[in-house]
């Protein structure tokens, strides 16, 4: 086997464009800073001979089901192939910490997303002081296929090439690298030189356990098949509160026009409610409006209730039409 085909990693950079899922610190957004951690790590992994691949461009924003299969569609040839998604936490702005959630039906993954954890919390912890290893974690839905669809998407062809003799074996994760809702954690990911120390660490951590670049390792396949459940607290999965949206609210009948294609329609007017879909540009009658949390900061503004009875919209992103 050459070198050059002993890994291939794919990273997939969460979410998509450059002001998604503010921070607890100004200017900080989940979407820029995980894109922008990612073409670090990118670079510090080609630097080590090792190939990759990123599933999206900044401002594009592939379905997540795609995305994993990008690690299946590129992986063929290679020995090993590992998919992250790259993102960071929110919860209720004092959780903090490093999690990242493996694929259940690749229990091999494991030590290798500990390995993972570890470098990133050295590198963290040293400013923030409180980040930690919150551990992997597995998270399935009732029928035992992943919850998470990006690893759906990057699990497909294990069964037929992970498992097959000559087919790459598989490592298929979500990076959540510290939360983005708590002050301390945001600081540190809302600096470059940050991100960069972070990348060249998780990078330094891969090559080493794939034995690239130091000829007496090599890759440990034996695996512990923990089946931790995942607390329900990341922001991907769906939630139908409408706890911290207000009950008053007020009736009202106007026009709007939405200008962005991607907007989304809330089952209730908070972020953490459920999207049932996009707006797409045009204009819209909104017939009720309530004040409901808009950013992973806990920030709130002003939602409007479709008139169609779809669900809520950020006016943030509308435009009063006079
Ligand atoms: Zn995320």
């Amino acid at each position: 086997m050459s070198e050059n085909k002993k890994l291939l990693v794919v990273i997939d950079s969460g979410h998509t464009g450059n002001t998604y899922n503010a921070g607890a610190v100004k200017g900080y957004y989940e979407s820029k800073a995980v894109y922008d951690l990612s073409l670090y790590e990118k670079t510090a992994l080609e630097k080590r001979g090792i190939d990759v691949i990123l599933t999206r461009e900044r401002n594009q924003d592939p379905g997540l089901y795609e995305r994993g299969q990008m690690a299946v569609k590129k992986g063929n040839g290679y020995a090993n192939v590992l998919f992250e998604s790259n993102h960071t936490d929110a919860f209720n702005g004092k959780a903090c910490g490093v999690t990242v959630v493996r694929s259940a039906h690749l229990p091999g993954s494991e030590k290798l997303a500990e390995k993972m954890i570890d470098a990133i919390v050295k590198v963290m912890k040293p400013s923030t002081g409180i980040t930690y290893n919150r551990g992997v974690v597995t998270k399935t839905q009732s029928n035992g296929t992943d919850w998470y669809g990006v690893i759906r998407g990057a699990v497909s062809g294990a069964a037929s090439q992970g498992q097959a003799k000559n087919g790459p074996v598989r490592y298929d994760y979500i990076v959540e690298h510290g939360f983005h809702d708590n002050p301390k954690e945001c600081l540190f990911l809302s600096k470059q030189e940050n991100l960069k120390a972070i990348a060249e660490a998780k990078a330094a951590a891969i090559a080493e356990y794939f034995g690239i670049g130091n000829k007496n390792q090599s890759a440990n396949q034996s695996g512990h098949g923990s089946q931790n459940s995942l607390n329900n607290n990341s922001h991907q999965a769906n939630q139908n509160t409408s706890t911290d949206s207000t009950t008053l609210n007020k009736k009202t009948a106007y026009l709007v026009r939405v200008s962005v294609d991607d907007l989304n329609i809330r089952q209730a007017p908070t972020i953490y409610s459920k999207a049932v879909g996009f707006t797409g540009k045009g204009v819209f009658t909104i017939t009720e409006e309530a004040t409901g949390i808009v950013n992973a900061a806990g920030e709130k503004s002003r939602w409007g209730k479709l008139k169609s009875g779809q669900g809520w919209i950020c006016l943030d992103y509308a435009e009063k039409v006079a």
